[in-house]
């Protein structure tokens, strides 16, 4: 009866609804043993819906499922859970259930299995693309046949079947068939799962082990069901969402690494300038800079990232990563302005442009003072007149004459080097009381270097010791015929002092510039010179320009020497603002992006793009001149070393640009091949901490020139004890240079060769030294003299006579075509052969 009953009701629930219901399975086990499981049926829905949410019966298929999953995992002791027991824990109704549920769990069981089937088919799918292993492959194919043999029977049966599940348990049987079916319509939504790959392999695993024994297997693992359902359950979910995570993984590292492959096959041109970083070769390349490094090295160059190369060693590179080269050169960047000539009819008149040279002391300030007092409009502006490196007046004529205002011939010289020459006209100013000096020669030469004409202004005229008419036959020794001599060259008697003969020197130079016929174009795109450039306090860096042709405007873009920049204010000599400046023009420049150099040409540009494009170009140029352009190979990395040259370092401040660059140029026109006055640093302004502690650190003076170190400076000068040269007059600065540097090298030491010998025969003498038997063939050998050795022309030893023997008599000199016996000191290596050369050190004084 109560078994019947049992039966009865455990039909309907039949571990179906109590288990879901009840949340909590008590399982009973053969030799009395239980245990409890909870049943979590959320789960079991979002399993089942994968497969079957299309049909609805949602809480069915739930337990369906599960159920039918444990098989797989015969996580082989099957022991455990033998037998699932009824729910309700009574062991009669359990035995009656067992049948009915048996029957219901095999039929689940092999719809599960089927759906696995299924299931495992779309993964060997996947996994043959993947090229795995064949034996899982053809299994699967197995499953995949047999799983497509069975939908094709009944696939409405299956729907029906699925949904008739849990009404009974009878239809276990039946179902079963039809349950291996459902699949079919699976096959597609898993598809997307991106969990299969783990489970799957497990599934494959037991699949081709169970392959031959299906039903054996089944059984086995039906007796587990809920039991393993679950825990199996719980296994695949917990794996499938670790598998998706590491399948993501692998799929993204796949990608990954078949992009970098694909990128490194990527054939790149490579735009490649005369000379270029090996950084920035890397990033063009798209290469990383250590392997250009790496590639250099085997090229047997050392270079660092930071290292420039030049265009031909960058091919190589290029090439050697097997990327394409396209070489640029600066024509293709730079702005070239001497291929743009302006046509000759939109040519008008300009104003010459005169430097004033000469000897120092002879008067090239207070003439330059002078002449500006002659500007007949000076008063008008009522500016107060300030240094902005040139300037200009109007005549009485009202012509106009700039004159730079940089006297002497360094800034003319550097400014001729640059390519920049300016001048139209040189004054040269030679003292009346004085005569023809050294840096008047040097400024005539400078003048005819460069192939401009020249006035002699004869100065100081108003000094009674003036003597005028000397002046000009001396200047016949140097080629100058003045005017008075029947030249021509004009000269001009003048004194700054008094004013007199200004009138006549400014004729003078109106008449030379009208010979000159000077003319420029006005109305283009403005070109100028840099005369003088400097960072102003407050107004940043500011240049004064002089306008070589067209029109400089307010607002107008340009590129100046390594700096861009737009011009925020034109500023006039007489310190006012103007809109524009015209050719011969000498303005001061407000608004670039750095400090240019003297004789840095400007050039106004179509946009800013193009301005920072060129600036950017002559940056990378003059960077790779500066670390020189050839890079460190293994044969000259030591050669600076081993060098014998004495560097004399300096740190040089001045207040304007130009007299840094006449400082530095005078600078090392004072090295030779013994000295050499290296500037470790050349700047505009007072000097800094900066400047002192670079100069604490290199043991070397700082030279202010018109500067002085600022309060910090000045307490780090005391502290560390730097040396100051201060100088306003540069020939008084190499001077003192001068002098240290003859204090560095010390005396001259000359050789006086007073004798050659030629070794006869060696033999010892006392227990170590050697004693060579010589024979005199030129000149005297003297005990105690300096002596070397040479083989075939080579130096052996450089060694001192340390004793002279004729006949066993130790002598103190031996003369030409006699034979004698010496010990040099220091050295056994002498052989029948060699020959020897004594001379003598005599010390001089050094001059540079
Ligand atoms: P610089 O070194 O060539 O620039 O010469 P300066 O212009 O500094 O002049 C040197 C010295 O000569 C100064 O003391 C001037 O006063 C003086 N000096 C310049 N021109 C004249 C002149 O025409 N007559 C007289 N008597 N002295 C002059």
């Amino acid at each position: 009866m109560s078994d019947e009953d049992t039966t009865a009701r455990t039909r309907k629930p039949l571990g179906l609804k109590r288990s879901v219901d009840a949340g909590e399975v008590k399982q009973t086990f053969s030799h009395g043993r239980t245990n409890k499981v909870a049943v979590e049926v959320k789960r079991r829905r979002k399993l089942l819906k994968p497969g079957e949410t299309v049909e609805q019966a949602p809480a069915t298929a739930a337990v369906a499922e599960p159920v039918a999953a444990p098989p797989p995992p015969p996580p082989p002791p099957p022991k455990p859970a033998p037998r699932p027991s009824a729910p309700a824990g009574e062991t009669p109704q359990e035995r009656v259930a067992r049948l009915a549920r048996e029957a219901e769990e095999d039929r689940l069981r092999k719809a599960e299995e089927a759906r696995r089937r299924e299931e495992e088919a779309q993964a060997s799918a996947l996994e043959e693309q993947r090229r795995r292993a064949e034996d899982n492959r053809r299994a699967e194919e197995e499953a995949l046949r047999r799983a497509a043999e069975a939908p094709p029977a009944e696939p409405a049966a299956q729907d029906e079947s699925a949904s008739a599940d849990p009404a009974g348990g009878e239809a276990a049987e039946e179902s079963s068939g039809s349950a291996a079916a459902a699949p079919a319509p699976r096959r597609f939504t898993p598809v997307a799962r991106p969990e299969p790959k783990r489970p799957e392999k497990k599934k494959e695993e037991k699949k081709t082990r169970s392959a031959g024994d299906e039903r054996d297997d089944k059984r086995r693992g039906g007796k587990l069901t809920v039991n393993r359902a679950l825990n199996s359950d719980e296994g695949a979910r917990a794996r499938s969402l670790a598998a998706l995570k590491r399948a993501r993984e692998k799929e993204r590292r796949a990608q990954g690494g078949g992009g970098g492959k694909a990128r490194e096959k990527q054939v790149r041109d490579v735009v490649v300038p005369e000379a270029i970083t090996v950084g920035e070769l890397a990033n063009r390349m798209a290469e990383k800079g250590a392997d250009l490094v790496k590639a250099l090295f085997n090229m047997g160059m050392m270079v660092t990232v930071n290292q420039t190369i030049d265009q031909d060693t960058a091919e190589l590179l290029v090439e050697e990563f097997g990327h394409n080269i396209t070489r640029v050169s600066e024509s293709d960047v730079d702005i070239d302005t001497s291929v743009d000539q302006d046509p000759e009819e939109t040519l008008r008149p300009r104003p010459p442009v005169v430097t004033i040279m000469g000897h120092v002391d002879h008067g090239k300030t207070s003439l330059l003072d002078a002449l500006r007092g002659t500007d007949v409009v000076k008063g008008e502006a009522g500016g107060i007149t300030q240094h902005i490196g040139a300037y200009q007046i109007t005549t009485k004529a009202g012509d106009k004459i700039t004159f730079l205002d940089t006297p002497g011939h360094a800034a003319f010289t550097e400014m001729r080097a640059r390519g920049a020459n300016v001048t139209d006209i040189v004054v040269l100013v030679v003292a009346a009381d004085d005569g023809i000096m050294p840096q008047t020669v040097e400024a005539i030469n400078h003048t005819r270097a460069a192939g401009v004409p020249m006035i002699v202004a004869i100065n100081k005229v108003d000094k009674p010791e003036a003597n005028p008419q000397r002046i000009r036959e001396r200047l016949l020794e140097q080629n100058v015929v003045v005017e008075a001599m029947s030249g021509d060259v004009q000269d001009v008697e003048v004194s700054a002092k008094t004013g007199d003969g200004l009138d006549r020197l400014v004729e003078a130079i109106q008449l030379q510039a009208e010979l000159l016929d000077l003319k420029a174009r006005r109305d283009r795109d403005a070109e100028g010179i840099v005369v003088e450039a400097q960072l102003d306090k407050g107004r940043g860096a500011v240049a004064t320009l002089l306008v070589t042709r067209g029109t400089l405007k307010r607002g107008d873009t340009f590129v100046v020497g390594t700096e861009s920049g737009r011009v925020r204010a034109l500023i006039d000599d007489k310190g006012s603002q103007v809109k524009e400046a015209g050719p011969s023009v000498p303005v001061e420049v407000l608004g670039l992006g750095g400090v240019p150099m003297a004789g840095d040409q400007l050039t106004v540009v179509e946009n800013e793009q193009r301005a920072r494009e060129v600036a950017a170009y002559r940056q990378e140029q003059a960077t790779a001149k500066r670390t020189a352009l050839a890079p460190t190979n293994f044969d000259t990395m030591f050669a600076g070393l081993q060098s014998s040259v004495i560097e004399y370092p300096v740190v040089v401040k001045a207040d304007v640009q130009g007299s840094v660059e006449a400082i530095v140029s005078a600078l090392h026109n004072l090295s030779n091949d013994d000295i050499k006055v290296r500037v470790l640093h050349a700047g505009v302004g007072a000097i800094t901490e900066t400047d002192v502690s670079l100069a604490a650190a290199s043991k070397a003076p700082i030279i202010g020139f018109n500067v002085r170190p600022n309060a910090k400076a000045r307490q780090l000068v005391e502290r560390e004890k730097v040396r100051m040269m201060y100088h306003d007059v540069i020939y008084h600065l190499t001077d003192e240079v001068t002098k240290e540097l003859l204090g560095e090298l010390g005396p001259l030491k000359v050789e006086n060769v007073i004798g050659r010998a030629e070794v006869k025969q060696v033999f010892p003498a006392g227990k170590r030294d050697k004693a060579a038997g010589l024979l005199v063939v030129e000149g005297v050998l003297r005990k105690g003299l300096h002596a070397r050795l040479t083989r075939k022309d080579v130096i052996v030893s450089a060694t001192v006579i340390q004793s002279l023997r004729r006949f066993k008599d130790d002598v103190d000199e031996v003369r030409t075509g006699l034979e004698c016996g010496v010990v040099l000191a220091d050295t056994n290596d002498i052989k029948p052969g060699d020959q020897l050369e004594v001379f003598e050190v005599e010390e001089r004084e050094r001059t540079l």
